[in-house]
């Protein structure tokens, strides 16, 4: 049915809706009844997502969050895989016409199933497609890291400020409640200000991926685990970042692997107020926790500090213990609501952009073995 006919149909089934419960309302039993106060509305479309690089976090983590989302829904993809993309069609209900190639990115231009596309593949290549996407003229989230560089995530910006489009990373602990407990402890100083903190992250890499390799995902561990460590330090920092940074890469234990990236990282972050983050993130050991601390009190992640699942987390008044959501469908969903109603992201691309910032300080002072300012 065509899109124009479609309308009028729904038009005319509310309206036929509408004098069924009026006329209803007036002679059930014989007796006088009030009209119901509230009539039928059509309910508002879903936008569409479209989701580019179908991976293990879109295959495990967004499609299964899309199917859970109020605001918008999986509408399409864009693959290297057509036979991939049709099984994804099937499972998701959409028109095989919604997938795409990375090469017919522009052709999303006009398809009106599709107004967000979330951009998924290695590091090295979110500002290729996070252009694409915003050239078609449609939103824009990006995984983490935003980019390889300060410089794609400037030309990302550039491009969705161009195409008049939302951009959004895909920050998810943004809307996890412990997360959120946090921020507010950063903000209210419950604990006072944290002036102590302390991350590490690491997984054991057995054997070599994109992710250790420098041009698809701009450098080891620091731009794919290290960036959480950031992020939650700015966090408990209430949202500032840090003013410099001392770095040391770890000796290498696999060099054959880790030809053109770090296989770890110690570094620091100092914050304008005294503030100290001291951190480690590698591919040769398997960690997750982050703690902060204040003069008057602490939070501790002691488990899946940053994932998804099972999270641990301790204070100086007690264990916290909160319902975990779905952390990628609240995203999505606040999205969704933020161009729905043309409000700002709390996630745009400039938090994206301040935390390579802080990455490239970072690899600067790892590379000089001086401390090195943070110019966000
Ligand atoms: P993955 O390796 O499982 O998937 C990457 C996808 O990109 C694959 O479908 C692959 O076919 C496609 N691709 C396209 N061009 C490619 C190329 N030239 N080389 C390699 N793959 C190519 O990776 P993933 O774990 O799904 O990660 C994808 C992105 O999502 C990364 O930026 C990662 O940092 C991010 N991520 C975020 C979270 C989170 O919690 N927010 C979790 C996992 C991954």
């Amino acid at each position: 049915m065509k899109k124009g006919n479609k309308n009028k149909t729904m038009k005319k089934n509310l309206v036929d809706r509408r004098n069924f419960i009026g006329q209803a309302s007036l002679v059930v039993g014989g007796l006088f009844l009030p009209r119901p106060l509230q009539s039928f509305s059509i309910e508002p479309r879903k936008l569409g997502v479209a989701l580019v690089g179908l991976g293990k976090y879109s295959t495990n983590q967004l499609g299964p969050a899309l199917k859970l989302t109020q605001y918008c829904k999986l509408a399409g993809v864009v693959t290297g895989s057509k036979e991939k993309g049709e099984q994804w069609a099937k499972d998701y209900d959409f028109p095989v016409e919604n997938i795409y190639n990375y090469d017919t990115m522009s052709q999303l231009a006009s398809n009106k199933d599709i107004d967000i596309v979330y951009v998924v593949t290695p590091n090295g290549l979110h500002a290729q497609h996070a252009i694409a996407a915003a050239k078609a003229g449609k939103h824009v989230i990006c995984e983490k890291p935003m980019a390889n560089t300060v410089a794609e995530c400037d030309a990302i910006i550039a491009a969705c400020h161009a195409a008049n489009v939302k951009l959004s990373v895909g920050y998810r602990l943004h809307f996890d409640p412990y997360h959120q407990e946090l921020m507010r402890l950063a903000k209210e100083k419950d604990f006072g200000s944290f002036t102590i903190m302390k991350g590490n992250r690491g997984f054991v890499m057995a054997k070599k991926v994109w992710r250790a390799d420098k041009k698809l995902a701009g450098g080891g561990p620091i731009m794919d685990l290290g960036i959480y460590i950031i992020h939650g330090a700015c966090m408990a920092a209430n949202g500032k970042a840090p003013i410099a940074v001392t770095a040391k890469e770890y000796v290498k234990t696999k060099p054959e692997m880790f030809t053109d990236v770090e296989e770890g990282m110690d570094w620091t972050m100092e914050f304008a107020d005294g503030a100290v983050c001291t951190a480690t993130t590698s591919y040769q050991h398997s960690s997750d926790t982050f703690s902060a601390e204040g003069n008057k009190g602490w939070i501790a992640f002691k488990e899946h500090a940053f994932t998804y699942k099972g999270m641990v987390v301790e204070t100086s008044r007690g264990p916290l213990s909160f319902t975990p959501p779905n952390q990628q469908a609240l995203q999505m969903d606040d999205f969704a609501q933020c161009i729905l109603s043309n409000k700002k992201t709390r996630v745009p691309g400039e938090l994206g952009r301040r935390d390579l910032v802080i990455i490239e300080a970072i690899y600067k002072a790892a590379a000089t073995g001086q401390r090195v300012e943070v110019k966000v």
